[in-house]
């Protein structure tokens, strides 16, 4: 994880910049009109909170009310303790269906797992079918975006890309462009044995999964071939369909800015007597990766994420450099927690720090989860265990002790302040701060006028 090379990378890829326009419109401005539009969003989002604290806190009962009721449907349900577990089950259920091609609808847990990876090892062809998705499967590039996985192409590198892979005439119009894809998709829906997808909630009472889409591609996946695996993690777990019916007031306005997206899929075991579709065989894969760690601990409230996507489109960071230079899955503020959690803080060094702490991401986001407080405990992880060059560390132990010591602090910002100003001279710019070059690499830092908030609090009060 290299954040920060990676990040002035991105800063400097042109391209990139006009693609990351895209997230202020109907992402950010279409999130502010669906608010607008409620009048009880507060209220709303209070109770989703709590649906998802309730979940967590009863986990092992809701997961085993799950299990019970997806098998007396006829699904079977897989515990997987790693990331190589759900691969080793997904390729073993494949091998015993005698499976050689498999479809998928989006799902990040399973680029968590690397699965397509295992599964290509396993000599099993995988077609990603959300269309955002197989545009990177063909450019053989990760997802940049949870909701959006392609947000950092434009059209004209799309065009060129699909010319080049489906020998077929350059277009340039995104009707065609989307037809286009339909059409190559089409026969791999009609010949796969395996449709593979995720789940945004998994429903206890009932023991369904559910997933939120808005190509269609989803229902193709689960009623298609005669398989299908979801594969999801143990904290989407909720109580009731009723609960979802509450989180999905919240979802699409958050995640695409629509009221409510265009297909909601809930599946409930096997293809019945007398059914027209679905599958013969349902495998759940129910995934810990890491999440069991959370539980109980500081870092709790991040598993009530719904995975909207609103954080990273409202985070100043995620909107100059996109999702790539996060480095791995989950990008922006959620990915600045969820990654060092999952792979480990010392192989995530940068990203907890990655984040102006404005508190966009945690004002927007639908569940409430604090994201700055979050990041700042793993920065506190990370100086509690030596994670930080010994001279940060030293800063941070100097300013602490002076923090604790108001004269001193006071005596030390006062004599900043004026060096600053000097620094800044006439026209009150830093061009370059000693012992601070981050901060004037990109910009003039403007100077302080030269008197602490403490002097103009202390003048303004005896006005
Ligand atoms: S942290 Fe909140 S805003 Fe970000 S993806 Fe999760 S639910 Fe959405």
């Amino acid at each position: 994880m290299h954040f920060k090379t990676r990040a002035s990378e991105k800063l400097r890829d042109a391209k990139l910049q006009a693609a990351l326009k895209k997230l202020q419109g109907n992402f950010v401005r279409g999130r502010a009109e669906r608010v607008r539009e409620m009048d009880n969003f507060e209220a709303i989002r209070d109770a989703a909170a709590a649906i998802r604290d309730h979940a967590l806190e009863h986990l092992d009962v809701y997961l085993e009310e799950f299990e019970r009721n997806a098998v007396e449907r006829g699904a079977v349900v897989h515990w997987a303790e790693t990331p190589e577990e759900v691969t080793r089950i997904v390729c073993e259920i494949a091998r015993r269906h005698g499976v050689r091609k498999a479809v998928k609808s989006k799902s990040m847990v399973s680029e968590e797992c690397a699965l397509n990876e295992a599964l290509e090892a396993a000599g099993i062809e995988v077609v990603e079918t959300d269309l955002g998705e197989y545009i990177l499967q063909l450019a053989r590039e990760p997802p940049s975006h949870i909701v959006a996985p392609v947000v950092h192409k434009t059209r004209d590198e799309v065009s060129d890309l699909f010319e080049e892979k489906h020998h077929r005439p350059r277009k340039t119009d995104i009707g065609e462009l989307t037809r286009e894809a339909r059409e190559m998709l089409r026969s791999h829906f009609l010949s796969a044995g395996m449709g593979i997808t995720g789940a945004n909630f998994v429903v206890a009472e009932t023991g369904s999964t559910l997933i939120v889409t808005n190509e269609g591609n989803g229902r193709m996946v689960t009623t298609l071939p005669r398989v299908h695996v979801a594969i999801t993690g143990i904290e989407k777990v909720v109580p009731t369909l009723e609960d979802v019916a509450t989180l999905m007031r919240l979802l699409p306005p958050h995640g695409t800015g629509q009221t409510i997206s265009n297909y909601i899929s809930v599946t409930t075991g096997v293809k019945g007597e007398g059914d027209r579709d679905g599958p013969e065989h349902f495998h759940v894969v129910l995934v810990d990766a890491g999440r069991t760690k959370l539980i109980g601990g500081d870092l709790q409230p991040m598993l009530r994420c719904i995975r909207c996507g609103a954080c990273m489109n409202h985070c100043p960071v995620y909107q100059s450099v996109g999702g790539h230079a996060y480095g791995w899955v989950y990008p922006g503020p959620m990915g600045s927690v969820l990654t060092p959690i999952y792979i480990g803080l010392e192989n995530a060094l940068d990203l907890p720090n990655a984040a102006t702490f404005c508190n966009q991401c945690g004002v927007v986001c639908p569940v409430k989860i604090p994201l700055p407080d979050l990041m700042r405990k793993l920065r506190e992880q990370q100086f509690e265990r030596k994670l930080k060059p010994w001279t940060e560390r030293a800063g941070l132990t100097l300013w602490s002790w002076a923090a604790r010591h108001p004269a001193i602090y006071a005596m030390i910002s006062t004599i900043g302040a004026r060096a600053l100003a000097w620094i800044g001279g006439k026209n009150g710019l830093i061009h370059r701060l000693p012992f601070g070059g981050g901060w004037t690499d990109g910009r003039d830092l403007p100077a302080p006028h030269g008197r602490t908030f403490r002097e103009l609090h202390r003048r303004a009060t005896r006005r």
